[in-house]
């Protein structure tokens, strides 16, 4: 026997489906293309949703998202550009700017409004929505949050760039954000035309790529070669680690993974509960003002 037995059983992650993101509007009219919480795709467990913004259209944006409430899981806003203010019942405060994170995590619950701190020029970001286990949907609402400056930028070959908001790389960078309850990743990677991209991940998270600019190259499960455009979310099939090719243009991508929960899930509008009774007294704790 030989050395090489340890990388030989390494499982490669593939593409197992595409998702195509979904034009869509919320809030007060915000134009937005939901990508994880849509038909095609219901959700990913641990993630519940994702939505992208980009537009230097104000009437697009403009209207923001005023006051509304979530219970029972987090929400983490990541721009790349433009700025966005938050505002909570609870007097917490802020403005979000490029490169910005805000990790909320909603627990028992908030009632927050996020609205773009601009009257022109380009907006561009994402939100993700990640469940919490059933023992700490209740738990009081806390904030993760960062500015660019903070969040760690671990340069690859060729010029790539891997911005670290959560999680931890094989090369050891970690980012700021932790949350113990589904460990997630997420990473923000910028590649040349053509390089490759490889990364290890926890064997049975979920994971998922999703392309904000350029193309990706990856191999799928059926033995193919998923090409995967802007606003295409690749799902990951279960392994140690995931290979990624940038397209002639380069790439700019979204690389997340994290815990399942494998609980049952229960959503009504701005709340993620367990059971149909906890949407329906999260309902009634918000409409007699108990947030
Ligand atoms: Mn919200």
């Amino acid at each position: 026997m030989t050395a090489q037995t340890a990388t030989d059983t390494r499982i490669a992650r593939k593409i197992s489906r595409v998702i195509r993101g979904m034009p869509t509007t919320d809030g007060a009219g915000v134009e937005l293309t939901r990508v994880i919480a849509q038909p095609a795709l219901p959700m990913l467990d641990p993630f519940l949703l994702l939505d992208a913004f980009r537009s230097d259209q104000p009437d697009d944006y403009i209207a923001g998202f005023p006051p509304h409430p979530h219970r029972g899981f987090e929400t983490v806003t990541y721009l790349l550009a433009g700025r966005m203010r938050h505002r909570d019942n609870a007097g917490h405060e802020g403005v979000i700017e490029a490169g910005g994170i805000q990790w909320m995590t909603a627990g028992k619950g908030i009632v927050h409004s996020e609205m773009p701190e601009q009257e022109e020029g380009m907006l561009e970001g994402f939100q993700l929505w990640v469940n919490l286990p059933a023992a700490h949907k209740m738990d009081q609402p806390a904030y993760q949050e960062h500015p660019a400056a903070v969040i760690p930028n671990e340069h690859r070959d060729a010029g790539g760039v891997v911005r670290v908001i959560a999680g931890e790389t094989a090369r050891g960078t970690r980012g700021p954000v932790l949350q113990p309850l589904t460990e997630p990743l997420y990473l923000d990677v910028e590649l040349p035309p053509d390089a490759l991209f490889s990364e290890s991940l926890p064997p049975h998270h979920n994971g998922f790529a999703y392309v904000v600019t350029g193309e990706l190259e990856a191999e799928d499960t059926e033995g193919r070669t998923a090409r995967l455009e802007r606003d295409d979310l690749g799902v990951l099939s279960h392994g140690d680690e995931v290979v990624l090719r940038a397209g002639s243009n380069g790439a700019r991508f979204l690389l997340i993974a994290g815990r399942p929960l494998n609980e049952p899930v229960a959503r009504g509008g701005p709340f993620v509960m367990n059971t149909k009774a906890e949407i329906r007294q999260a309902y009634e704790d918000y409409e007699s003002e108990r947030f």
